[in-house]
């Protein structure tokens, strides 16, 4: 009998996406069911997820759900594909203008804990014994970040489920943590808001939950599994996490091949691989133009798609991105986040007509044509649990500048002597998290840009020859799974 599993998550692409969370979401359940695992996705029902899904129908209302009392579960399939996606219909949380997270003007909605806290606690349901639906009974229910963290504790301490719970995490930067009213009003027993459960410094703490309670807990790189035990990447949860140090799993996300392949991009104006990259000069001319900049083959184009956050170290950049303009580089990015970094970004660009080009927003068919039409990919995070924008800098021959972090450690391979002999360079890797150690990675990608054209050529079809797909990593999630369940 094939593996049944829940997979719970808060985005999934091309559903809902504000990040890496919802690649994932949207590639890894196909790359398990391809392994035979029977696999359904839950998610809240946002007007986007409503209006794409095909042949929605409804399944069941679900009772007892804390605050709100009912919902209705309907079930879909993601266009062109046999994902099926349980969807939660409750029109008071989920159906408003915004993001899935925060509204139009970016605050966080006040209601996270229950919009979230009805979510967990309906796959909690699915995989109790008292499910509404009797012919689909997950083995495993497989949790996203904080939003889905109260699933393990429903699942324990009021659902009585047999099912299994693993977490994944994307990022400890997100915890979910709120005032300790919500312990009730979230349908959560008093004894489990200590230390030994879901109380962090007196808040009740999403993440926390997931952690105490799932069986297994994973995330999406083994660089990031370990850094996740120090208190500099820990977030305060480093404790709790060092206790379970031995059973996380640290595995590195792959790619959507559909999705992110020069070969096929439906975004790009021609397509390209690594047996004939002359597309991607064509990509270049035509990205130049349509932002604006001098339409040349030869300068180095510098690219960032990016949430504008500190993690992301961009402000490393700041410092040095006109004197790497004055040096004949042109800049490209699309992204938004912090105002003052928007600002000063936007600043660069304005003083620099031609060379640099500032996209405040979020556009996807412009990530795609960024990441296709640049010549370098810059990602100075300051931690990166995984990280997909430099793997698919890698699939698209624009070698990435990173960070020696998290996923970025695990999937760009610096160039040096050694890494050229053995066939293994891919991108270039900061000696220091700075601004100093930025530009110095950055001008040593360009000499070599610019001076040593066959050794960049080996760069970039070294990152594109690799398998970044999930056939791999899916194996281990599988392997997990099973694990549990035996
Ligand atoms: P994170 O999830 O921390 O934001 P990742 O590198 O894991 O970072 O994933 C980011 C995803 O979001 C990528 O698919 C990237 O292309 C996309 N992305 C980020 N900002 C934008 C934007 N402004 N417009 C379009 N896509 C974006």
């Amino acid at each position: 009998m094939a593996m049944k599993v829940l997979f719970v998550s808060s985005e999934v692409f091309p559903l809902i996406k504000t990040g890496g969370l919802a690649d994932v979401s949207g590639s890894l359940p196909t790359a398990l069911q391809q392994l035979g695992v029977d696999i359904r996705i839950l998610m809240p029902g946002y007007p986007s997820v409503l209006q794409q899904l095909k042949n929605l129908q409804a399944i069941t209302p679900i009772h007892h759900l804390p605050h709100i009392g009912h919902a209705e579960l309907l079930i879909g399939n993601i266009e062109n594909t046999d994902t099926q996606v349980y969807v939660i219909q409750a029109p008071q949380l989920y159906e408003r203008d915004g993001g899935p997270y925060s509204d139009v003007r970016g605050d966080a909605w006040q209601d996270n804990p229950i919009r979230f806290g009805v979510l967990s606690k309906i796959a909690a349901i699915l995989a109790s014994p008292n499910s509404p639906v009797k012919n689909w009974q997950p083995h495993i229910v497989h949790c996203n970040d904080w939003q889905t963290g109260l699933a393990p504790a429903y699942m324990k301490l009021t659902e009585h489920s047999m099912a299994k719970s693993v977490i994944s995490l994307h990022n400890m930067a997100f915890q979910g943590c709120y005032p300790p009213h919500w312990v009730t009003t979230l349908g959560l027993p008093s004894a489990g808001f200590s230390i030994e459960g879901f109380e962090y410094h007196g808040q009740l703490s999403f993440l926390k939950a997931g952690i105490f309670y799932a069986d297994a807990i994973s995330t999406v790189s083994p660089r990031y599994a370990k850094e996740i035990q120090t208190a500099a990447f820990g977030f305060g949860l480093e404790g709790i996490l060092s206790k379970r140090g031995d059973e996380i799993k640290g595995i590195l996300n792959g790619i959507e091949p559909e999705e992110w392949n020069p070969k096929n991009d439906i975004h790009l104006p021609a397509n390209y691989h690594a047996g004939d990259m002359s597309g991607k000069a064509l990509v270049k001319q035509s990205l130049q133009s349509q932002l604006g900049l001098t339409i040349d083959a030869d300068a180095p184009l510098l690219g960032v798609v990016s949430r504008l956050t500190y993690q992301k170290g961009l402000d490393m950049l700041l410092p040095n991105l006109q004197k790497l303009l004055d040096l004949g580089c042109q800049f490209a990015l699309l992204g938004g986040g912090e105002k003052d970094l928007e600002h000063a970004f936007a600043d660069i660009a304005a003083k620099n007509p031609g060379k640099a080009s500032v996209t405040i927003g979020y556009n996807e068919p412009l990530s795609h044509r960024i990441m296709a039409g640049c010549d370098m990919f810059i990602m100075p995070s300051r931690f990166e649990p995984c990280g997909l924008n430099q793997m698919y800098g890698l699939a698209y021959g624009t070698p990435p500048i990173v960070n020696a972090t998290g996923g970025l450690a695990d999937s760009v391979t610096d160039t040096n002597t050694a890494h050229l002999e053995n066939k293994t360079a891919n991108g270039f890797v900061m000696v220091e998290a700075s601004a100093d150690g930025l530009i110095a990675c950055v001008l040593r990608a360009l000499e070599i840009f610019r001076n040593q054209p066959t050794t960049w050529a080996q760069i970039v079809h070294n990152g594109m020859s690799q398998d970044l797909s999930w056939k791999h990593s899916a194996k281990e999630y599988l392997v997990m799974y099973q694990a549990l369940v035996h």
